[in-house]
């Protein structure tokens, strides 16, 4: 039993899987290896060190090479797949390899103590970044370490495939290659120390509908083998050892959510449309492709956001026409007759990718970044556009350039478009020559002056992740000032207004894919702010359409004019909890201003 038979240990992680699950903990040991230190060894030993290393980084690459087999006989996604090979990858990275040989050399120890020094100083590489999704990338390195230091070690690795009872998975940290094993309905959840949202462990777990906690700093010390645990993916709360009393707490919670997901599931077929028929489009914002049978399953009506920077990730070289073609032709087959919003390369900001050197700037929110970089580097984003081009007769595609901060900067676009298209023609390569194109309106200006823009594009979507860490001045990266960073400040609620009318005075769709278009109460003002689509994470697409067929679109219109009126995002945030608990009550009873 945890700490000495304590009953209702509560931890607080960071939740990134909804569902509720009790279970008994299965301990996986993800890493905390103690590792032998020899130091002054003689050159005999030295030698011997070094094949004994070489010998483990081989025997993991074999591990690595049957969990790919096995998987695709499974039949899984190619995204995870690609995931191992990049783990594989790294097993012949030359930084690794050959300054673990080095350091064996240089610093006269054993092979494991190597390891240890190289894995700190990449470690410290990838810290040293102030970029969450980059420090997650360092997590990989952990991985693959520590499977290297497994077998020096002679240590088993605990396969998740394995499992064979219900259980909740137990570790320091998983490995997405781990996690890409995990099979619903046996793995009843996962725990682990370390982690934030946008890892790739994360990322999987959502696809696969596995309710996750991360972040809990040291959980894996303080539950036993065989300890009851309960997971609550949604808040990211976890009870070690509960009380008689706390699991039937629990039971009754899990079984209201149970029903209230298949209450939602009632909406499926059913269209989005508000009790006096304004019909919005609900769409799903994906990274992956293996997000895509979970969108279809919520009634997704296409992706609204394809962030295409995934398939940069975790690779050495950048994609190649046919890869861009095959992986978009692939989506859009999938989603038609619905149509894919295709975003083009978003580089740079709090996002980097390993084979595009940037130089370092002092702010690189607003420094070479998306269109700009891919304006400068038109090789690069010409092949990405004749993919899509190419893809685009297989399925309703549509283009989307992030980043547009001006009309001018959209017609340089629009014309290395023109260029892709040409270039197309000449081999006789067919494509839709009438794909859309559209711009995401996440930068003040553009916002401003979407009256103009509106007139050059098919379409607007609106990103509110970066229009308000613009319009607000707050980083959407920086925990000091999140307080700040209000999607119902005034400001926020003017400028989406104002780019809404701008679109329809000049007659095209305008949408909004940052993640307030997933949350009821924001979905709310949009919905009466007059937006035609809202893309979203497969799990909030049935709880926004709830709310838009318990409403009539003239009354989201009333309560949308109010809010303009509010001065502070404390009383519009009031206001519409108030409208909330009208018109869901049973949902919104208990919240007392939401
Ligand atoms: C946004 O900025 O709102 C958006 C959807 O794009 P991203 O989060 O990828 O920057
Ligand atoms: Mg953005």
């Amino acid at each position: 039993m945890a700490e000495s038979g304590r009953t209702d240990i509560v931890l607080k992680g960071i939740g990134v899987s909804p569902g509720i699950n009790i279970g008994r903990a299965y301990l996986v040991d993800g890493g905390r290896l103690e590792t032998p230190a020899y130091c002054y060894l003689d050159s005999t030993y030295i030698q011997l060190e070094i094949k004994r290393f070489k010998k483990a980084v081989q025997e993991s690459k074999d591990q690595l090479l049957k969990i790919r087999d096995r998987l695709l006989k499974d039949g899984k996604g190619k995204e995870h797949i690609s995931i191992i090979d990049a783990h594989i990858m790294m097993l012949e990275d030359k930084m690794l390899i050959e300054d673990t040989i080095k350091t064996i050399k240089r610093e006269k120890v054993n092979a494991e103590w190597a390891i240890k020094i190289v894995m700190k100083e990449i470690r410290e590489f990838f810290d040293s970044i102030d970029d969450e999704y980059i420090k997650e990338r360092g997590s990989d390195i952990d991985h693959i370490c520590d499977r290297v230091l497994k077998n020096l070690m002679g240590k088993r690795h605990e396969t998740i495939a394995d499992i064979k009872d219900e259980v909740i998975v137990v570790a320091h940290d998983l490995a997405p290659t781990d996690t890409a094993q995990m099979v619903k309905g046996r793995v009843l959840g996962f725990l682990t120390d370390i982690g934030g949202k946008t890892s790739h462990t994360a990322i999987v777990a959502r696809s696969l509908e596995i309710p996750a906690v991360v972040g809990l700093e040291n959980i894996s010390q303080k539950v036993n083998a065989g300890d009851t645990i309960i997971i609550d993916g949604a808040s990211g709360l976890v009870i070690i050892n509960p009380s008689k009393k706390v699991i039937k707490e629990y039971q009754k919670k899990k079984g209201q959510y149970f029903d209230y997901e298949k209450l939602l599931h009632h909406y499926k077929k059913l269209p989005a449309e508000t009790q006096d028929g304004r019909r919005i489009r609900l769409m799903g914002n994906i990274e992956m492709i293996d997000e895509i049978p979970s969108l279809i399953d919520h009634g997704a009506e296409g992706i609204g956001l394809y962030r295409t920077e995934f398939m940069y990730l975790n690779r050495k070289s950048l994609p190649s026409e046919d890869e861009h073609f095959e992986v978009y032709k692939n989506v859009a087959e999938k989603v038609t007759p619905h149509p894919t919003i295709i975003r083009t390369l978003d580089i740079g900001g709090d996002k980097f990718l390993s084979q595009i050197e940037l130089a370092p700037e002092m702010n690189p929110a607003m420094g070479l970044r998306a269109i700009r970089f891919c304006i400068k580097e038109p090789e690069i984003f010409k092949t990405q556009l004749k993919g899509i081009l190419r893809a685009s007769v297989f399925g309703n595609i549509k283009v989307m350039f992030p980043m547009i901060s001006g009309v001018e900067e959209l017609r340089m676009a629009k014309n290395i478009m023109e260029e892709a298209k040409e270039e197309l023609r000449r081999k006789k390569v067919p494509f839709n020559p009438k794909i859309f194109v559209g711009a995401m309106i996440e930068v003040p200006s553009a916002a401003i002056t979407a009256d103009i823009i509106a007139k050059e594009v098919d379409f607007f979507s609106i990103g509110t992740n970066d229009l308000l860490q613009y319009s607000l001045a707050i980083d959407r990266v920086n925990e000091h000032v999140a307080y700040l960073y209000e999607p119902l400040h005034p400001a926020a609620l003017r400028i989406i207004k104002h780019t809404v009318d701008a679109a329809h005075n000049a007659g095209i769709a305008v949408g909004l894919c940052g993640e307030m278009a997933g949350e009821p109460e924001y979905a709310l003002i949009l919905l009466g702010l007059g937006l035609d689509q809202l893309s979203m994470n497969a799990l909030s697409i049935l709880k926004v359409k709830k709310l838009i067929m318990s409403i009539k679109y003239s009354d989201a219109k009333k309560i949308a004019k109010t809010a303009l009126t509010l001065p502070t995002a404390d009383e519009v945030e009031k206001f519409i909890g108030g409208e909330m608990r009208k018109l869901l009550p049973e949902e919104y009873a208990g919240t007392d201003h939401r």
